[in-house]
Formats: structure tokens, C-alpha cells, sequence
């Protein structure tokens, strides 16, 4: 007997999961209701149409209704916003916001993808100002209409998560003057602060006024007002401070959410009630990694819970695994991605762990367009358990922190990662991936062979004199090093060990931390116990001191910085 299925919301989880119970249930019933005039739009292209890369905003419209009826026979109500859910009568209210006509359906199976909305908080005085988000086609339209007309002299994008990395990017490209402000210490927040400095400096590089630790108290026409009193003069305020989970359905109707204001869901996406599914931004999920419900709010995720709760309602087996978090974004000349855990989460959970951060060439380095790749892995100790990878270059990162997505969803260790096969020549990558490479490092760290430091600790070994040893060849030393860094090449440390003294710790560094390594370990087959390898090397250390050098106007701990 054929069914009807009522899907709220119609674009990445909704317009998914339509097309999925079509495909499983030909003699269904499937009508999918639309607050906004576009079903099944590119939400993550967005931000390129302010660029022009994606010229017309039509394109951004993979579907329309009249598609969706002639090649799916799905229903789908545009400008159909529902208002609420009767669970004993099993039917929703729906008014059209054309008309203002409001009407009932009833439903046998119903799924909530309502998505998220962007916060845009009360600050004081943001009445005055022209503020956009970022949400929609007709979002992306009046903004880029609007700047169009108005030409402004700067535009302020406010938060320095992806979506407003995306804008920003976007608009310096369109010619635009742009300041970014995050309130954070730092951009991306699913990154460390150590990988993240390369991003301030690539962003500040190209022209935008880059403000971090630092957030908005109020708008005046034309102003954003800081709470250091800092002002910037800007016509266009972009707000993409973050979402909250579109709920107010689920709430309505006695849906239960979860500890994070997400909607609950249990391992096939039903909510507490057996005739409703919820997908997508508006719930939450389980991290197999923290063994604890967050939110997600990612495309790949929505699309996925779609099609299996159209699997589920079909009656057929659906395997949730759980999810890690694996995410992109390209800001400017680099590519930047993250998956599972990272250090700062770390922090609030009671998991040992330890990483590595090596600075590898992504494909053989004598290779034209070879580059370097900062990545680091994070792991488990003494498990070996992989947790987390970030990596960020001008090449090919996602391939990297895809591998250790499915590596962690495997529940892969480091050891695993030594082994992997990945694919080699030298256009495409190393005959040791930087993926091996970590697993290497990794697996010596977790087995003691040594011991390091972070790039991240080297300011405060420099202002307390410690014993800072640099074995790269005197040409490097003398173009740029470490204040009051020792040197003793590498090739000449087996004649002149003598020179270290052996009762302190001794720091160890080269460029990228491959041959101080090797420097850590003869000095320890030579009896010294207290010796550290100054993990990301010099160029590790350039890198992440260079934005705030420049920023905070203070004293430099390199002569020159390596930031090639
Ligand atoms: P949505 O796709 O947002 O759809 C929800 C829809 O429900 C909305 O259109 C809304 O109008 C409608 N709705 C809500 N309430 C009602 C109601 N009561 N009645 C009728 N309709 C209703 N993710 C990535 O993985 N990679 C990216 O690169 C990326 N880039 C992004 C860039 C931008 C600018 C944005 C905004 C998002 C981006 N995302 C990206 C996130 C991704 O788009 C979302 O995670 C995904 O769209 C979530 O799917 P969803 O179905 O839950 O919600």
C-alpha cells in the first residue's frame, strides 16, 4: 500500500531524502515544503557567487519544483513555510506565504530538515547598520546587489569560521577592501594554534585587515565598535558568528532535543517519536571519538542521514557508525583540512594522547610544483589509537586527512598508518606519504625513542636561556635563526658533540625537524638523556610566530624568518 511522506525543509537533507524515497517507493506519496523560494541550492557555493566564479545566482539552483515533479514526481511546496505538527493526528500546518493561505496534510512518515539559522546576536546599535548573512540564495543575492550598488569603501565580515573565511576570500577577490573580525585568538577554530599562524599570515598577506581576540560591542551607521575601542569604518557588515539549530518545530511539538539544543535522535535519525525523523544541521549527533553528542553541521553528513532514513523507513538495515568531523576550506593559496580531534578539545576530555607535526614536500621534492605540507597527527597514548589529523598547504591536503578520516573511523593506530599503501608517483605525492611519515614519527614517540617540544614553546625556552641547538648547514643559520641558537651542523655533530653540555636539556632544531631527529638520536646513543626535538623545525617556529610578531608589535626570537 503506497504511503505519504512529508519532508520539512527542502534543500540538502530534505531534497535528499525525497529523492531517496522515491527511488525505493515508486507508488509513494512525497511532498517536501520550503520556507524560501529555492529548493535544492548549493548552500557551501554560495560565497563564490560573490566572487563572480559562480556568475549567475540561478546557477547555485540545482533544482526547481518543476524538476523535482517531472523527473522524481516529488512534490515540492516553495514558499511553503510548516507552522506546526499535530503528533496524534498525525498532520502538519502549512501556510503559503504567497497566498497567506494556510492549510493541513497528514502523514504517514515525516523528516525534519529545517537546518540551522544564523545568529545575528542584539548588539547595540546593529539596527543602524547594513548588516547580511549568508544562509541563501536571496541572502547572497541582496548582498551581492547591494555591494554592487553601494561600492562600499570596506566591507567587515564578522567571525572567521568557514563560512566567513569563504566571504572574506571572496570579496578581496571581487576587489573589495575587507576586515575580518573574530573573537576568538584564532581563525578556524578546527584547527590548533599552531597550524592556524600560516593562515593569519596567508590572510593578512592578501590585503585583509585581520583582527583576532578581539569582538564586536556595537554598530553605529558605518562602524563597527570593538571591545579593545578599536572602530572600523565599513558600510557592510557580513555576519557569520555561527548557527543555532533550526528547532522550533521539534520544540512545538514536544520533540525531544539533547544536551547540546539539538534535536535528538537515536542511531537511525528517528526522534522520540516513531513517525518522525530529523536530519541534518537541526540535530545532534554521536562522536565516536569523544563518545559524546555534538553538533555537525556539515553538507556531507545531511546527506548522508537522508538516505538512510529513507532506508530505514524502507525497512532496510542502516549501520551508523558515528561521526569524527572532517571538514576543507581553501583560504586563498592554501588548502586547509581537519578531521577528528584536535588539541583544544583535547583539553576537555580525559583522553592521553600525544602528536606529532611534521613539515613534509607533497610530492617528490625536486618535482616544479612540489610543496610543503604542515600536518599534524594526533593520537592516543599508549593505545596508538589515531584521533585527529590537520593539514595545511598550497597542494593537496584533503587527500591526506581523508586517508586518516576512514584510518580513525577504522580505529587504525599509528602503526597502521606506516603500513598504508597509498598511491605514488612523483606527480601526485612521495613514495613515504606524509601519512606514513606521521605513522613513523608517531609510532618512535609512542614507543620513547624520543622526545620533543612544540614550535609553540620555543618563545618561552628563548626568554629563559635555555639550550637551543640548531644543526642545519651554516648558509641556513646564517640567512635566519633562533636568537641565541647554538650551531653545529649535523654533518659535523659526530666530531664536535663534545660542545653540548650533557647536564641540561638540550633543544634541537633543523628546518622542518627531519634532521634534528637524527641529531636527537646520535647524542642519545652518545649518553645525553636530556635531548628534545623542536618538532616543525625553524620554518615551524617562523611560521608560528610571524602573524603575531607583525600584530602585537613585539620582539621577534628569530634574526629572519623562513617562511618560503
Ligand atoms: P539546509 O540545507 O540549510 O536546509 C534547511 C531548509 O529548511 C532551509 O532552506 C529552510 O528554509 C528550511 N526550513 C526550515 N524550517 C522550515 C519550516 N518550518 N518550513 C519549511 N521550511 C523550513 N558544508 C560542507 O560540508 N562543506 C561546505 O563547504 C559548506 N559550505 C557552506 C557554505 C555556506 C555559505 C553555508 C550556509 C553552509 C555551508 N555548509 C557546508 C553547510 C551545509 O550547507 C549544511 O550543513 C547543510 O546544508 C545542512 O543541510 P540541512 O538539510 O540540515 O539544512
Amino acid at each position: 500500500m503506497s504511503k505519504k511522506y512529508l519532508i520539512v525543509g527542502g534543500v540538502a537533507g530534505g531534497a535528499s531524502a525525497a529523492a531517496r524515497l522515491r527511488r525505493l517507493g515508486e507508488e509513494d506519496e512525497i511532498v517536501m515544503f520550503e520556507r524560501g523560494p529555492n529548493v535544492s541550492f548549493s548552500n557551501c557555493c554560495l560565497p563564490y557567487h560573490l566572487s563572480g566564479q559562480i556568475k549567475n545566482a540561478q546557477d547555485l539552483v540545482l533544482m526547481d519544483p518543476e524538476k523535482f515533479r517531472g523527473q522524481y514526481n516529488i512534490d515540492a511546496r516553495v514558499n511553503s513555510e510548516v507552522l506546526s505538527i499535530d503528533r496524534a493526528s498525525k498532520e502538519i500546518e502549512v501556510k503559503n506565504l504567497v497566498s497567506g493561505e494556510t492549510y493541513k496534510e497528514s502523514y504517514d512518515k515525516l523528516i525534519l530538515s529545517p537546518g540551522a539559522n544564523a545568529i545575528v546576536p542584539p548588539i547595540p546599535g546593529i539596527e543602524k547598520a547594513n548588516i547580511f548573512i549568508v544562509k541563501n540564495v536571496v541572502d547572497i543575492n541582496k548582498l551581492n546587489t547591494f555591494i554592487k550598488k553601494e561600492n562600499p569603501t570596506r566591507i567587515t565580515v564578522i567571525g572567521g569560521g568557514f563560512i566567513g573565511i569563504e566571504v572574506m576570500e571572496n570579496l578581496i577577490e571581487a576587489g573589495h577592501n575587507v576586515s575580518l573580525v573574530e573573537a576568538l585568538p584564532q581563525v578556524l577554530n578546527q584547527f590548533d594554534d599552531d597550524m592556524v599562524q600560516i593562515l593569519h599570515k596567508e590572510i593578512m598577506d592578501n590585503g585583509v585587515e585581520l583582527v583576532v581576540g578581539d569582538k564586536v560591542t556595537a554598530f553605529d551607521t558605518d562602524k563597527v565598535v570593538l571591545e579593545s575601542g578599536k572602530e572600523i569604518t565599513s558600510e557592510v557588515i557580513v555576519m557569520s558568528i555561527g548557527i543555532r539549530p533550526e528547532t522550533t518545530l521539534a520544540e512545538q511539538s514536544g520533540l525531544e532535543l539533547g544536551k547540546t539544543g539539538a534535536i535528538k535522535v537515536d542511531s537511525n535519525f528517528l526522534t522520540n517519536d516513531p513517525d518522525i525523523y530529523a536530519v541534518g544541521d537541526a540535530i545532534e549527533v554521536y562522536n565516536i571519538l569523544t563518545q559524546d553528542n555534538f553538533k555537525l553541521a556539515l553538507a556531507g553528513p545531511a546527506l548522508k542521514q537522508a538516505r538512510s532514513v529513507a532506508d530505514h523507513i524502507h525497512g532496510k538495515a542502516v549501520h551508523n557508525t558515528g561521526y569524527i568531523g572532517s571538514s576543507v576550506v581553501k583560504v586563498f593559496d592554501f588548502n586547509a583540512a581537519a578531521t577528528g580531534l584536535n588539541e583544544k578539545m583535547l583539553a576537555n576530555l580525559n583522553i592521553e594522547y600525544d602528536w606529532v607535526e611534521i613539515i613534509p614536500k607533497d610530492k617528490v621534492g625536486i618535482m616544479p610544483d612540489a610543496e610543503e605540507l604542515g600536518f599534524k597527527l594526533i593520537f592516543e597514548k599508549p593505545t596508538g589509537r589515531v584521533l585527529g589529523a590537520q593539514a595545511i598547504g598550497r597542494g593537496n591536503v584533503d587527500k591526506r586527512v581523508d586517508v586518516i578520516a576512514t584510518a580513525i573511523k577504522f580505529g587504525a593506530t599509528v602503526e597502521n598508518l606506516r603500513d598504508l599503501e597509498l598511491c605514488y608517483a612523483p606527480p601526485f605525492g612521495t613514495g613515504k606519504d606524509a601519512i606514513n611519515f606521521s605513522g613513523y614519527v608517531a609510532s618512535n614517540l609512542l614507543h620513547g625513542s624520543f622526545k620533543q617540544v612544540s614550535m609553540s614553546e620555543v618563545r618561552e625556552l628563548v626568554e629563559k636561556d635555555a639550550y637551543i641547538l640548531d644543526v642545519r648547514e651554516m648558509d641556513e643559520y646564517e640567512a635566519g635563526h633562533i636568537t641565541d641558537a647554538k650551531i653545529i651542523p649535523l654533518s659535523q655533530l659526530r666530531d664536535r658533540y663534545d660542545e653540548i653540555p650533557r647536564d641540561i636539556p638540550v633543544y634541537i632544531h633543523c628546518r622542518s625537524g627531519q634532521r634534528s631527529y637524527n641529531a636527537v638520536l646520535t647524542l642519545q646513543a652518545k649518553g645525553y638523556t636530556q635531548v628534545f626535538n623542536i618538532s616543525g623545525g625553524f620554518k615551524g617556529v617562523c611560521c608560528y610566530e610571524y602573524f603575531n610578531d607583525k600584530t602585537k608589535g613585539r620582539q621577534p626570537i628569530v634574526t629572519a624568518y623562513d617562511l618560503k
